[in-house]
């Protein structure tokens, strides 16, 4: 992805990992091969690989550049972690810490981490592995997290539902920030600087939030896992296997393509694969996105 400027507000991908993800019947229960077939001509070649069948899909996080701030939006899986459930994630070795560097953030500028819900692949470069200890990876950071989501995560381990559980993640990636003292517990509509503010937007998680950047008379929405993948553009109904409260997260998601779509808003979702950003539109009775 380009570097987007927003009047000046920039915003930077840093890619963890990416390439041919789920079959869209196990991410997405309700797809059929048939539902499928109907948006190949969108979905191809940039949302599906024709070979394999797979979604293609992406783990990254995004820097937004203020002229105040350096805000993170979501941390991925991490180094070093323990994940034997999901092999890829278990005990990584990515450069991701230092392409953040390479962009010119050291991690002692950045300003804010958020994360839009504390599922295993949004919270792990919150913290560094440092002597067998965790330790907070950005040590001048104010790390958001939503009261409701963290409240719901003190209490509650995910359900095991193989690749994708939390697996310590709470404990590994969350806690240390806690106890350093580097949390903020905000509300769902948090505001982090003029023009760069949270919404709610529940169901995938309980406190689950996207961010709203404005600026140029831009506006793009950080939408985090309330869609996993484009073709959730045409069937905002299909949850994810990993929805916590089903009609909550239809409901929310597809209120969302309905208010964004035909709009200039620019949407930028946790794991959509290159281009990665890109508008939601009508596409006959349903939408698509359009890179
Ligand atoms: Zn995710």
């Amino acid at each position: 992805m380009q570097t987007l400027d927003f009047g000046g507000i920039t915003v930077d991908r840093i890619v963890e990992s990416e390439g041919p993800s789920f079959h869209p019947g196990f991410i997405f229960p309700d797809a059929t091969p048939e539902a499928m077939a109907r948006e190949m001509d969108w979905l191809l070649p940039h949302f599906l690989d024709a070979e394999s069948g797979r979604l293609l899909m992406s783990l990254h996080s995004y820097v937004i550049r203020t002229r105040h701030h350096t805000i993170l939006v979501d941390t991925c899986v991490g180094n070093d972690k323990e994940r034997p459930s999901t092999p890829p994630w278990h005990r990584r070795d990515s450069a991701w810490l230092d392409d953040l560097r390479a962009m010119g953030v050291p991690p002692e500028s950045v300003d804010f981490v958020l994360c839009t819900h504390l599922h295993v692949d949004h919270v792990g470069w919150n913290t560094r592995l440092d002597n067998g200890r965790w330790v907070p990876t950005f040590p001048n950071a104010r790390y958001l997290f939503h009261k409701h989501e963290y409240a719901h995560w003190e209490t509650h381990e995910m359900p095991n539902v193989g690749s994708g559980t939390t697996e310590g993640s709470f404990e590994d990636s969350v806690l240390p920030v806690v106890a350093a003292g580097l949390a903020d517990f905000v509300d769902g509509d948090h505001e982090v600087e003029d023009g760069v503010f949270l919404e709610a937007s529940p169901g995938h998680t309980p406190g689950h939030v996207c961010l709203h950047l404005q600026g140029g008379g831009d506006h793009a929405l950080f939408t985090g896992d309330m869609m996993h993948h484009p073709v959730q553009c045409a069937y905002p109904e299909w949850n994810s296997r990993y929805c916590f409260d089903p009609a909550l997260s239809r409901a929310t998601r597809q209120s969302t393509v309905e208010r964004y779509a035909d709009t200039s808003t620019q949407i930028l979702a946790a794991h959509f694969p290159v281009p990665v950003v890109g508008r939601i539109v009508s596409n006959g009775a349903r939408c698509k996105f359009l890179v």
